[in-house]
């Protein structure tokens, strides 16, 4: 599990815990409140039901200590009737009355029975205690019948008959003394435990002796006893005789303590009960986040993920929510990757896509089966783009693509970028012959296309090359697909060039021809030669075109045809170009009188930037007045952006250098370009010389076309490669200014240079 996970579980572990925490507090403190209001009720019930039997008991007390002194009054009342036992109280008889009395106390277990005469003195059976008789006697005398009397150190229960015959002679009394051993006896026949005394008021504690008789009494202390006082009649003058029971409340609550601690033992389970039922919620609500919030991480690192089920509820709608969300993500996201191996313009696989494609179908390839991926070229787009505008050029793009798409349903089609499209087409058959697909493709692109209402030609050339014979991977084909279309474009336009091994040893020479021409500038392995420009009718030499020469270390000397295009290719033009014009300008600064100097300038010079800055250069250090200096520029310069190439010729112009159209008449509308720009010359190619001489062909009325125009735009015109005086003469005839060409001189290297100023003559006027 990563890290994050383990975070993720926490985070999540602890909301669930929260919400089970907040649950079992919750119900905690219910419960809690709960136990307390039940255990202070519990605690009042028996504290209410203590007082209540302790009010009961005394009820009871009562009516015991209340029968038994009836029952003794009724053992005394027996024996005071009796006749002997008259007859001995009215004659004195003590025996008599001591052994009525013996038997009357062993009769009814009182421990003292006993005769008050009527002067208070008292007789007994002897050996008992008695109480004092005159003390009693005063309540005897009232007719009070029971009662509690003092006996020895306690106090005893007294019943009382009189003695009549048939006057009074005295009182027949019983005593039980109620001790702590009665008292204990009686207490058994309480329905509650109670301890009961019978105490005379002085001897008993201030608050209990203060407390009213019948109200309870609590005893504040750990033993917590409750108090009931009753008062008892009396027999003897000054005794106050209380019955006090005592009831312990902490015994009686005792009785409670297993309720209590059911109620606790129940809250405890339901407190249990709770947490878990809360952390069953809670994994409720905490769960489905938990794993919504797995499944949105473990989208974000790219996996495909199912959100967890829906519920109706919250987070039900948070998972739907999600869920919309992520499928906008994933949409944006194919629309993302669809832009990034489309193309935008006409929604063909780009160079990735295709690349990716040409692969997959190379791996699946099975025996026999056979895949060609042509490299297509529309030709002269620039000039659509140039002359007709941007969208124009685009519009022809959608078109082509359009075309290929609904012609080659078969194939695989990508555009690679600028005018550059790709085509793969899978061939099972091995007899049929791929030449028809090329053919196919080919026809694809030759068509005219209507552009805002214009017609423009479209065509392209093509290099094709054929997996497994040309390469098995992907890369390998498309580079020799690469080849073969350079090499189809050489041929010509609207062609197309199946790949060759030769073409992959062209290459390895250009690469090089390329790293040897590095090389040779810097160690100075070019060098300048000059072409003498003649002028036709003042019949003189008026300046030099001066051409490049490349003294290589082992192949000897090598042509510009053959070194400039690739230089122009590689961008190595740059260098060599501006060693050509600094060199240009220093030779010609040395040559006698003011002989110009015509230098070429390739295309490439004209988009990089300080083309101007250069030429300035060079002519600032060489001395060479600007007016010896011409340019040599082809229409194929106006490919590039039109509006630059000529503020740079305007510039260039500006500073009194010579302009010259090179090459006229081969381009693609040179009459249009020869209204944009001023020039100062236009050098009719040589084809149109060499035609010159030849049957059927009307060079002569070309070459009069141009020199009229010319002339009507104020230029002068150069007829290149005259090789013959028959050329010369037609030129002359034609209108045209000035000639160049072997019939006047080879071009000479710069140290033959002094032979041609110091050569005056040059071929005459053919004589007419
Ligand atoms: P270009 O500018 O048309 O140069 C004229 C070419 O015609 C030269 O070939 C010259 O030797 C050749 N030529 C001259 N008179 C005759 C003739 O009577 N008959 C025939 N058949 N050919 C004649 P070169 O020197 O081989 O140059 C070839 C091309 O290389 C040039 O064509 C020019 O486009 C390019 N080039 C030469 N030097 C430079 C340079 O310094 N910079 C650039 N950018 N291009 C250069
Ligand atoms: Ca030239
Ligand atoms: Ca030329």
């Amino acid at each position: 599990m990563q890290f994050s996970d383990r975070l993720a579980r926490l985070r999540f572990g602890s909301l669930r815990q929260r919400i089970a925490a907040l649950y079992a507090v919750l119900f905690a403190i219910v419960l809690t409140v709960m136990i307390m209001l039940v255990s202070a009720g519990i605690e009042q019930f028996g504290e209410h039901s203590a007082q209540r039997d302790l009010a009961a008991n005394a009820r009871v007390f009562d009516e015991i200590i209340e029968l038994r002194a009836r029952q003794m009054r009724g053992s005394a009342d027996v024996l005071a009737h009796d006749f002997g036992f008259r007859e001995a109280v009215a004659t004195g008889d003590g025996p008599t009355i001591s052994s009525a009395l013996r038997s009357l106390g062993d009769r009814t277990h009182a421990s003292s029975a006993f005769v008050v005469d009527l002067d208070g003195s008292v007789t007994s059976a002897g050996g008992t205690t008695t109480p004092d008789g005159e003390s009693i006697w005063y309540a005897l005398d009232e007719g009070r019948e029971r009662g509690m009397v003092r006996m020895g150190d306690g106090l005893a229960l007294a019943a009382a008959a009189p003695i009549e015959a048939p006057d009074l002679l005295g009182w027949l009394v019983i005593a039980q003394p109620l001790d702590q051993n009665e008292m204990a006896r009686l207490s058994k026949l309480a329905a509650v435990e109670t301890s009961a005394t019978v105490r005379d008021i002085g001897n008993l504690p201030q608050d209990l002796a203060l407390t009213p008789v019948g109200d309870i009494y609590e005893e504040n202390g750990e033993a917590r006893n409750l108090y009931l006082l009753n008062a008892l009649p009396s027999l003897e003058d000054g005794l106050s005789p209380r019955l006090v029971l005592r009831h312990s409340l902490g015994e009686a609550l005792q009785a409670y303590s297993g309720l209590k601690y059911t109620l606790f033992a129940v809250g405890f389970a339901g407190l249990a009960l709770v947490i878990a039922l809360g952390g069953r919620v809670a994994q409720g609500v905490a769960g489905p986040i938990a794993k919504l919030d797995s499944a949105v991480r473990r989208f974000g690192q790219g996996e495909t993920v199912e959100l967890p089920q829906q519920t109706d509820d919250e987070v039900g709608r948070l998972a739907s929510s999600f869920g919309s969300m992520m499928e906008a993500i994933e949409e944006r996201e194919r629309k993302i990757i669809h832009v990034g191996l489309h193309d935008g313009l006409t929604n063909l696989p780009n160079r990735r896509l295709f690349a990716e494609q040409l692969s997959q179908h190379l791996a699946r390839r099975s025996n026999g089966e056979r895949i060609l991926v042509a490299y297509c070229d529309l030709d002269d787009f620039k000039v659509v783009n140039d002359t007709m505008g941007h969208p124009a050029g685009d519009t022809m793009l959608r078109h082509v693509a359009e075309c290929l798409r609904q012609e080659l349903q078969d194939a695989v089609i990508a555009r690679l970028g600028g005018d550059e499209f790709a085509i793969l087409m899978i061939e099972k058959n091995p007899n049929v012959s791929l030449f028809d697909h090329a053919r196919r493709i080919k026809d694809c692109f030759e068509r005219q296309i209507r552009i805002e209402g214009q017609l423009a030609d479209c065509s392209a050339s093509i290099g094709i090359a054929i997996a497994p014979s040309d390469g098995e991977d992907g890369v390998t084909l498309l580079k020799h697909a690469d080849l073969a279309l350079y090499r189809a474009k050489r041929d010509g336009k609207a062609n197309f060039h199946f790949f060759e091994a030769s073409l992959d040893e062209q290459a390895r020479r250009r690469r090089e021809m390329e790293l040897d021409l590095r090389l040779a500038l810097k160690e100075g392995q070019f060098a300048l030669h000059f072409q003498p420009l003649y002028s036709l009718r003042k019949n003189e030499l008026t300046g030099f075109e001066a051409l490049i020469r490349w003294q290589h270390p082992t192949k000897g000397m090598i042509s510009p045809a053959e070194f400039i295009p690739l230089a122009e290719e590689t961008g190595l033009i740059l260098p060599i170009g501006e060693w050509v014009i600094r060199e240009a300008c220093h030779a010609a600064s040395q040559w006698p009188g003011n002989f110009s100097v015509a230098v070429n300038i390739s295309p490439k010079q004209f988009s990089a930037p300080g083309l101007s800055s250069i030429i300035m250069q060079a002519l600032t250090t060489s001395g060479l007045p600007p007016q010896q200096l011409e340019l040599e520029i082809t229409e194929s310069v106006f490919i590039a952006d039109v509006d630059k190439v000529l503020s740079v010729l305007h510039g260039v112009r500006d500073l009194g250098v010579r302009i010259s159209l090179d090459d006229f008449g081969t381009g693609y509308s040179s009459l249009s370009y020869l209204r944009q720009f001023p020039f100062d010359k236009v050098k009719i190619d040589q084809s149109f010389v060499r035609d010159l001489c030849q049957e059927g062909k009307n060079a002569h009325a070309v070459i009069r076309a141009i020199t009229t125009l010319a002339e009507a735009l104020g230029m002068e015109t150069l007829a290149e490669g005259v090789e013959s005086p028959e050329q010369r003469q037609v030129l002359e005839d034609e209108g045209c200014g000035f000639g160049q060409g072997y019939l006047f001189s080879r071009p000479v290297p710069a140290s033959a240079m002094n032979a041609i100023f110091g050569q005056a003559v040059f071929p005459a006027r053919q004589s007419a």
